[in-house]
């Protein structure tokens, strides 16, 4: 074992040991071979059911699917067509629950986002553990405890455990589609403005940092996203460095009881668009493209707060002007009609919508602790200038434009992101100051950062 793979090692396996729910992650190169020791050391398994879709079983599959059968495990494949592309839906977890329920076996998912999250949400219906072999680092749902899942057409998280053993090959990583490991990094990117939404709850008195979620997504951060060229590249121990750091931004999440540590209003803007189904030329846009366009979004709002000087604004003006309860309301139903979206977003915003009083004291108390936050977070966050050349290193999408998303559309996400959830954020925080629409407008205007004529599109839509 290299000295990197030994400090890989040495930052995830504490980790592991106060999960309740994962036992063991594998990560490092050639560590494929480990499946079937695994298997019968973690779950006494003697018959397996292998989920894979064509391209994971290619990937690993067929490796995986040779090494069980020479353990004497009896292997059951449920492979799915890899085109046209697999759906997250409830109904796809059908096939996997009738195969485990004929066999007895264990359920063993080979591949990467939807994989995994179908074999989750299955060996959940089954009070089951389930077993995953990771083929690429694309996203941070590996060990997180649900899956986002369609249901008859609506999209939401539905709770079910992590796999209690990972295994990630570095080899099998490294060969995964660039533009998959370019996802796995912009979900990882997010955790930036994720960490400075924290911050900003944390500041006024609204959530408080938690000591045990906090140091586990963002200590090492930096070092996670330091080399976007390598990860482009497949580089092992980049690839190494990036799945422990989805990894642990999943258990970070079980420890705190919530994805506050690892989502904030990019996450939200990114759910917004997965709920619309947006996708580029047929194929749906990914959830880590998503959240690479949410975070640069976000960042360039903070980049625009950091320059504002808070100390004229007249709190008492500025809560005479707002928007009451019921015009909030009405405006969700303006964005989202009547649907499933536009009842949760009501309920979401009730939970978080201050009384005159409370907003009265919470736009004093921000400017007074503006100068000490604006500092703190000038030495958290980089620029979005920054981070958009970091995350064109690692090929990720870094204009919504990119993917068929408008300008008046992005624009349109932006206001309507903070109804969604409860969780405060930087979108919260603008709003109380009666900032949201000059900040948009500032963003979006002929001279801001989303201006469309602001620069030339690096990729056109004919590259991707
Ligand atoms: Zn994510």
């Amino acid at each position: 074992m290299s000295s990197w793979e030994a400090q890989l090692k040495a930052s995830i396996d504490p980790v592991v040991q106060r999960s309740k729910t994962v036992d063991a992650v594998v990560v490092g190169s050639g560590v494929l071979q480990q499946d079937a020791p695994l298997l019968t050391s973690h779950f006494g398994a003697t018959t397996a059911v292998l989920v894979a879709d064509d391209r994971s079983f290619e990937a690993a599959g067929r490796q995986v699917d040779a090494a069980l059968a020479s353990a004497d495990i009896a292997v059951t494949r449920q492979v799915y067509p890899a085109e046209p592309r697999l759906k997250a839906s409830v109904e796809n977890t059908a096939a996997i629950v009738e195969a485990v329920r004929r066999t007895g076996g264990l359920p063993v998912a080979v591949g990467s986002g939807v994989i995994n999250d179908l074999t989750k949400h299955a060996a959940f219906q089954l009070g089951q553990p389930f077993f995953c072999v990771a083929t690429a680092a694309s996203m941070d749902g590996y060990a997180s405890a649900g899956a986002p899942l369609s249901d008859r057409g609506f999209k939401h998280t539905i709770p079910c455990a992590p796999p209690r053993v990972m295994l990630a090959d570095l080899d099998v990583l490294g060969k995964a589609p660039a533009e998959m490991s370019g996802w796995g990094y912009g979900d990882m990117a997010g955790k930036l403005p994720a960490g400075a939404d924290w911050i900003v709850a944390d500041a006024l008195g609204i959530e408080a940092i938690d000591d045990v979620a906090w140091p586990l997504v963002q200590d090492n951060l930096r070092d996670w996203l330091s080399a976007p060229a390598a990860v482009a590249a497949g580089d092992p121990r980049a690839m190494g460095f990036l799945f422990a750091g989805l990894v642990l931004s999943g258990l970070a999440m079980e420890f705190h009881g919530s994805s506050r540590p690892a989502s904030g209003a990019d996450h939200q803007i990114a759910h917004l668009w997965e709920m619309e189904d947006v996708a580029f030329r047929g194929v749906p846009v990914s959830h880590g493209a998503c959240v690479a366009l949410g975070t640069l979004t976000v960042v360039s709002l903070y980049d625009w707060l950091q320059a504002q000087d808070l100390s004229g604004i007249d709190a008492r003006a500025v809560v005479g002007n707002r928007a009451s309860l019921a015009e909030e309301e009405a405006e969700i139903q303006r964005r989202f009609g009547a649907g499933t979206i536009a009842q949760r977003s009501v309920v979401e915003t009730r939970a978080k919508h201050p009384s005159d009083a409370v907003l009265l004291a919470r736009i004093d108390h921000i400017k007074a602790v503006w100068p000490a936050l604006r500092d703190r977070l000038a030495e958290f966050l980089m620029p979005m200038d920054e981070l958009r050349a970091m995350l064109d290193q690692a090929g990720v999408v870094t204009d919504p434009l990119q993917v068929g998303i408008s300008r008046a559309h992005h624009r349109d996400s932006v206001l309507a992101a903070r109804f969604i959830r409860r969780r405060y954020t930087i979108l919260d925080l603008l709003n109380d100051l009666g900032l949201l629409d000059s900040a948009v407008e500032s963003c979006f205007g002929t001279d801001g950062v989303w201006s469309p004529t602001d620069r030339p599109m690096r990729q056109t839509a004919d590259g991707l």
